[in-house]
């Protein structure tokens, strides 16, 4: 019998592998696709990671071990996963995100370099913005090769032990007195524990609780430009924008396709999450209209919309408060839910791993993770708070 099953091997399931493994545990990992794939949430080259958190201080302490546990894996594998370019955070210095930022720096002495928009601008020629608003420049950011990260916590988990079955789907899941049961198309598994980490098919890998989740489509572009102004080798950053068309955000040209740049604000709900996407006009002019305004030489004075190289779609799984869902469940403690990581989930992908294997094991993380408890979303169907 295994001890723990972990449903779901992208950013969440394959790092809880890796540290249930690494813990000498029996694992047995399934994915109803080969990850990493292009179906899910955890796709499209890069993932920026960063320390000085905007949405609440109470992440910081996790980005912490985040960042030491990637350090860990790249140095266990040795691969390169993260990239320290720096990242550039431009807005309104009244808005959410600077007074966010600065927030969680001074709360937890965290290095960061405040600028205005002409010191920005003369540090990296080619970004605009209003001369009114305020840069803020955190060294310790970058981003993280998201598929590779997968491919490297799964390979590292299974050179530890852990069984790794794909093309495999859980069809349900029930608790035993002693333990818990998953039924696949043509068998039943048992375990002593059992990890759901489904991504976008949280709601439906939890279907009786109808907790509060929403899919969003989002869409990322990839713009060759005609200049070196963006060129990661010339030194420039990950970057986020609070706009006011929303926030946008994206990462230096590196690479066959160039800069990648997506709109972090928006997205349409589906109610089908089958991995297939179209092309959204309307999210492609907003970005387009973004980079005109704010990296006005990617598109270049003709503002060339054929510069673009590749487009690509994936989906965010967003709470009501967009903080995460990572908890056991309450009437079966032997279930643990990672979920709902609201489309900013995979810089912590190294540390809810390490977290769901110490609350598999119901041994102490060492970490503060209350505020993501799941009885924050009791529901009709569900627990009591
Ligand atoms: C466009 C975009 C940009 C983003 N940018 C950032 C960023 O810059 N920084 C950041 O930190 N985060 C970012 N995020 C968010 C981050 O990528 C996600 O939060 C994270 O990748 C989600 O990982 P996951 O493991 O929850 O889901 P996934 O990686 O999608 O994994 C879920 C897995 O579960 C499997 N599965 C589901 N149901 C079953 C079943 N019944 N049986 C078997 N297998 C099943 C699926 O096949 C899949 O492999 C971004 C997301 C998107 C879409």
């Amino acid at each position: 019998m295994f001890d723990v099953i972990v449903v779901g091997l992208g950013g969440v399931g394959s790092a809880t592998c890796y540290a249930l493994a690494k813990k000498g545990l029996k694992v047995l990992g399934i994915d109803q696709h080969q990850p990493p794939h292009g179906f899910g949430s955890s796709h499209g080259d890069t993932r920026i990671i960063r320390k000085s958190y905007f949405e609440h201080p109470s992440y910081v302490p996790l980005l912490k071990s985040a960042y030491s546990l990637w350090q860990e894996i790249e140095s266990r594998s040795q691969t390169q996963l993260y990239y320290p370019t720096g990242l550039l955070e431009i807005g309104p210095g009244d808005g959410d995100v600077i007074q966010g930022i600065l927030r969680s720096a001074a709360e937890h002495h965290l290095p960061i370099d405040k600028w205005s928009m002409q010191k920005a601008q003369e540090r990296y020629p080619g970004i605009g913005g209003d001369p009114n608003w305020q840069a803020v420049f955190e060294r310790d950011a970058g981003y993280l090769l998201v598929e590779k990260c997968i491919a490297t916590y799964l390979s590292q988990a299974e050179q530890l032990g852990a069984t790794l079955r794909y093309h495999q789907k859980m069809i349900s899941w029930a608790g035993e007195s002693h333990g818990v049961q998953v039924r696949l198309q043509h068998e039943t598994i048992h375990a002593k524990k059992l990890v759901l980490c489904a991504g976008p098919w949280a709601q439906q890998s939890l279907a009786k609780y109808d907790l509060p989740l929403k899919v969003l489509r989002k869409h990322m572009y990839w713009y060759q430009c005609d200049t070196q102004d963006y060129l990661q080798s010339h030194g420039f950053p990950c970057f986020f924008f609070d706009t006011p068309d929303g926030y946008f955000y994206g990462f230096p040209e590196h690479g066959t396709y160039g800069l990648k740049v997506a709109r972090h604000s928006g997205g349409t709900p589906v109610e089908q999450v089958d991995g297939t996407h179209n092309r959204d006009q309307e999210d492609q002019q907003l970005v387009e209209k973004f980079l005109s305004q704010y990296l006005p030489n990617v598109l270049g004075p003709q503002a060339n919309p054929s510069a673009l190289t590749r487009w690509s779609g994936c989906y965010y799984t967003m709470t009501p408060d967009e903080n995460f869902i990572v908890d056991r469940l309450p009437d079966y403690p032997q279930v643990v839910v990672i979920a709902g990581l609201s489309g900013h989930g995979f810089k912590f992908t190294s540390v809810l791993g390490e977290i769901a294997s110490h609350l598999a094991m119901e041994t102490d993380c060492g970490l503060d993770i209350d505020f993501l408890g799941i009885n924050r979303y009791s529901t009709s169907k569900g627990f009591a708070p």
